[in-house]
Parts: C-alpha cells; sequence; structure tokens
C-alpha cells in the first residue's frame, strides 16, 4: 500500500530563514499538497548556543506571509507534538538509552581538551574505528570505571558506533542511488549529558520517524549527513518505514560559482530573506522581500522555478497550479541559479494581474511612509491613479515615484525640460490654457482631449511645446501617463492651480 505523504520542514530558529530555506519549505508544501499528504512544521532548536529570539515567530509568519499552510505544528498543533525538539527531552532520552543498551552507541567522557590534544597528536583525526579505542569511552575503559564515572555525573556525550567496511546506499528521488563508504564517517556525537539534549541528527530521525515522516525534502546541504541517517534507522531497527531523501539543489550566486549568500544580495541589490530582520544581537537590519514590496504570489512562483519547472515553459502559476503540477521528475541535480531579475520580472507581471483596488490598498503604507496622508484622497482616486502608473513598475514602492504627482504638486520643474519646453511666451499660452480649462464643463479625457487640441491647432501653436509645458506645470517634468488620464483624475480645480504656481515659478532661462 502507498504511504501516505507527510513531510516536514525543520528550521532551527538560529535566524532569519534564508531564501533558500523558504523554497526548501515550498516544495515540502506543493509535494504535500499534491498528494492529499500533511505538512509539518518541527522547530528543531537542540543547539541552545545558537538560538536567536524572534527567529521562530520569523519562520511562522514568513510561511503564512507566503501562503504556506501548515498542517502540524507548534502553533496548529497535532497528533505526533510536541512540534519544538527542546520539548522532547523525554523521548530522545528513552532512544539514547535504546541504542546504548542494543550496543550500537556508546558513553564517551573525552574533554575538549584531550580531544584537542589528540587533534594535535594525530593528523586528519577521526573519532572512530581506528581510534575509538585509544579514547576515554565506555568501549575503551573497563565496565567498573564507566560506571564510576557515571555515577559520579561526569559530564559525558553518546556516540553513534560506525562498523567500517559498509557500503551505506542513499536512495535519493532527484539524485538516484548514492553510495558511500562508511569508514569515512565519525562516530557521531548523538547527545550531550551537559545540556540533556540531543544532537540534531539523533532528533531529526527520532522525529522523522515517529511523526511517520514519509519524504524528508531539504537542500543537498544536508546530503553528506544522509548516510549516517541511513545507519541510524537500521540501528533502531526502522529501516523499512525510512523516509524517502529528496535533496534539493543548492541556490547558486546570479553571477558566477558558488552558493548564493547573503553578501550577494548586498552586493547585487536583492534581499535574501522573506521578511525584514532586525538582528536583535548586533540592530542591524536586513530587507525582505515583502518590505521590498514583493508580492507573495510573486515570490512564491519565482522560488518554484528555481530547481524545478512544470515539463514545458509554463513560467506564471499560481499556487493552485503549481500544486497540480508539481513532481520530482522535473527537478534538476545542478545547482540552480539565483536570476533576481526573474523575480522583479515575475512581480511586474502580478503586479499587473491583481486588481486595481488591492494594489491601491497595498500603496496607502508607501504614501503615508512619504508623508501623504491616504484618507485624504477617495479610494478611487488611489486606485485611478495606480492603475494608470502600474505599467511602469515592478515594485509598489515604485509607484511613488510614477504616481507622487497625483499626491503632491510639484514643487520643482525638471530644469531640462524646463530649458526645453518653456519659452517667454509659454506663460501667455499657459494663462489662455487655464481659462479655456475652466471653461470647460467636462474634465473626461475624451471629452477633454479634442477641445484642447483643437484650440492648440486653431492657433498654430506648436503641438509639442505647448503640451509638454502643460504635462511639466501639472507632473513636474516630462513624463507620465497620458496627460488627458492625469487631468480627468486631478480635474479642474487641481489642475488649474498647478498651471498657475508654475506660471509664476518657472524662471525662463537666460
Ligand atoms: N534543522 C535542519 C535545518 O535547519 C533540518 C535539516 C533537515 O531537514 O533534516 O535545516
Amino acid at each position: 500500500m502507498e504511504r501516505e505523504v507527510r513531510v516536514r520542514f525543520a528550521p532551527s530558529p538560529t535566524g532569519p530563514l534564508h531564501i533558500g530555506g523558504v523554497r526548501t519549505a515550498l516544495y515540502n508544501y506543493l509535494f504535500a499538497r499534491r498528494h492529499g499528504g500533511k505538512m509539518i512544521l518541527r522547530i528543531e532548536d537542540t543547539d541552545s548556543q545558537r538560538f536567536v529570539p524572534g527567529a521562530e515567530d520569523y519562520i511562522n509568519e514568513a510561511l503564512a506571509w507566503l501562503g504556506i499552510g501548515i498542517d502540524e505544528g507548534v502553533r496548529e498543533g497535532g497528533e505526533y507534538g510536541p512540534y519544538k525538539q527542546s520539548e522532547r527531552r523525554d523521548i530522545y532520552r528513552r532512544y539514547v538509552r535504546q541504542l546504548i543498551d542494543a550496543g550500537r552507541a556508546y558513553y564517551a567522557f573525552d574533554t575538549p581538551a584531550e580531544l584537542e590534544a589528540k587533534r594535535a597528536e594525530v593528523a586528519n583525526f577521526q573519532y572512530d574505528a581506528s581510534t575509538r579505542m585509544q579514547m576515554r569511552n565506555s568501549l575503551a575503559l573497563p565496565a567498573d570505571e564507566v560506571k564510576a564515572l557515571l555515577d559520579a555525573g561526569t559530564p559525558y556525550v553518546v556516540r553513534f558506533l560506525i562498523e567500517p567496511g559498509r557500503d551505506v546506499e542513499v536512495n535519493d528521488l532527484i539524485r538516484g542511488k548514492v553510495v558511500i563508504k562508511s569508514d569515512i564517517l565519525d562516530d557521531k556525537v548523538l547527545y550531550k549529558s551537559a545540556d540533556d539534549l540531543p544532537t540534531y541528527h539523533l532528533a531529526n530521525i527520532v522525529d522523522d520517524h515517529l511523526m511517520l515522516v514519509s519524504h524528508v525534502i531539504r537542500g543537498e546541504e544536508w546530503l553528506p549527513s544522509a548516510p549516517l541517517h541511513v545507519l541510524l534507522y537500521e540501528a533502531f531497527g526502522w529501516a523499512d518505514t525510512m523516509p524517502q531523501f529528496v535533496h534539493l539543489p543548492l541556490l547558486l550566486k546570479p553571477d558566477g560559482k558558488g552558493k548564493l549568500s547573503k553578501r550577494d544580495g548586498d552586493r547585487l541589490g536583492f534581499p535574501v530573506f522573506p521578511l525584514e530582520w532586525h538582528d536583535p544581537a548586533s540592530g542591524n537590519i536586513s530587507s525582505g522581500y515583502r518590505e521590498s514590496g514583493y508580492l507573495p504570489e510573486a515570490v512564491v512562483n519565482f522560488l518554484a522555478l528555481l530547481g524545478w519547472n512544470p515539463g514545458d515553459d509554463t513560467e506564471v502559476m499560481s499556487m493552485d497550479e503549481l500544486i497540480s503540477k508539481f513532481a520530482f521528475d522535473h527537478c534538476s541535480k545542478s545547482g540552480a541559479k539565483f536570476a533576481f531579475e526573474k523575480g522583479k520580472w515575475f512581480n511586474h507581471t502580478y503586479l499587473q494581474n491583481i486588481s486595481d483596488e488591492a494594489l491601491a490598498e497595498l500603496f496607502k503604507p508607501v504614501l503615508r511612509a512619504r508623508g501623504v496622508n491616504p484618507d485624504d484622497f477617495s479610494d478611487s482616486y488611489i486606485t485611478r491613479a495606480v492603475s494608470l502608473v502600474k505599467s511602469r513598475v515592478n515594485f509598489v514602492s515604485e509607484l511613488w515615484d510614477n504616481a507622487r504627482f497625483f499626491f503632491v504638486a510639484p514643487e520643482d520643474y525638471d530644469p531640462k525640460a524646463v530649458k526645453k519646453r518653456w519659452s517667454a511666451d509659454t506663460p501667455a499660452i499657459m494663462d489662455e490654457l487655464v481659462a479655456l480649462l475652466e471653461a470647460q464643463p467636462s474634465f473626461d479625457a475624451s471629452t477633454l482631449e479634442p477641445v484642447v487640441l483643437g484650440w492648440i491647432s486653431d492657433k498654430g501653436y506648436h503641438l509639442g511645446n505647448v503640451m509638454n509645458a502643460f504635462r511639466l506645470a501639472v507632473v513636474g517634468e516630462c513624463k507620465g501617463p497620458h496627460m488627458f488620464d492625469i487631468t480627468e483624475l486631478m480635474g479642474c480645480d487641481a489642475t488649474v492651480s498647478r498651471i498657475r504656481k508654475a506660471v509664476e515659478r518657472i524662471r525662463i532661462p537666460e
């Protein structure tokens, strides 16, 4: 019988979720939904040294923003909780015991200083079959000494006993069968008595087993841990229900070789985090996709295609379409270049597709940040303003540069345009234009346009000069949407007062 699909996203709360982690979460989610399965969010916080306050909330908020739904987790609850590893100490203790009792793991009492000394003494020292009998552990020491050490509460770690000479097979849905020799593995620490917590490896395997995880979908950086994980499943006697591994291709620098890093984002000007992050220790702020004006749907679509394609060249896909098409046979083995320009294109495309009303809502915070109170304008005014300029922008924030004149009258006038379009006779022509505009019963673009153009032509004025002077007065520069769409929205009073102001202010260049 096919196993129920249960996947987990298992971040460690050691800082803001990186965009690569978001892609991992997304692929887990798409796969779960595609197969009618469950998506688990497990917080892997066994490394107290690296715990960062706020990181868990950040993860929840980022996934919620992107629409990556969680079925079981710390907030959602579920049958297999707790879903936070620091709350599962009792469970891990039991399984560590099981391995020790079965002779698959052992106590090691070596102090950090002793390990350091050994590393200095033996070139490429590895704690394994070749060295473990020279160390202070329960395999090398007499039983009564081990007992005495334990009774005295001596700090210890539990190490996994790796048998040399084994070929360890990892079956990966993207990479196929990967075989490695067990000799290269060291006796990994599974548990530390000092903090009564397991390490990542033990906790991860125990939880995947207990939470009935069917597929472990994670970044390629975890592939080197997979052979150890396979051996752990075997040691526990869980080989039959071992999850299927899926190691996702790395995200690479947009230019050149190597893994995508935060520095690439800083260097090339794109965020590597879903949401803005305020580092609690340094106070540094890192930019986020959300705050940079990306729509969550665009980020999802962009990320989905970094390492996967639907089998044809369809690019724009909603979450539902992604779900219906997602499969690992169209995932690439090789890394995916983080083509952030493509991300901008997706955002542009999605901005054109959302309703003008929704876009106006997104623009309101930008207006506020620029000192404009959106409540001073009607919703229909803001909506129409964004609709007139949206084709020019990739981001909501860019709406400001393109639409500011709808909200604030120009104070300055583009000097180049003034030089070219504003001459000694312009003020008189603008006065005439004001009189003409004030006499109009309607400011509808389709009504006003022929009236103004007819007047220019009747007077024998230069069309380009008059229209550009008009635009300069209203907009402050010689660009923007169709002039009569602008005047229709702004209405007679605002248009006329801007022309008057320009006539007063613009000095004709000598
Ligand atoms: N806690 C690991 C991480 O931070 C989980 C790796 C895995 O998915 O097994 O990514």
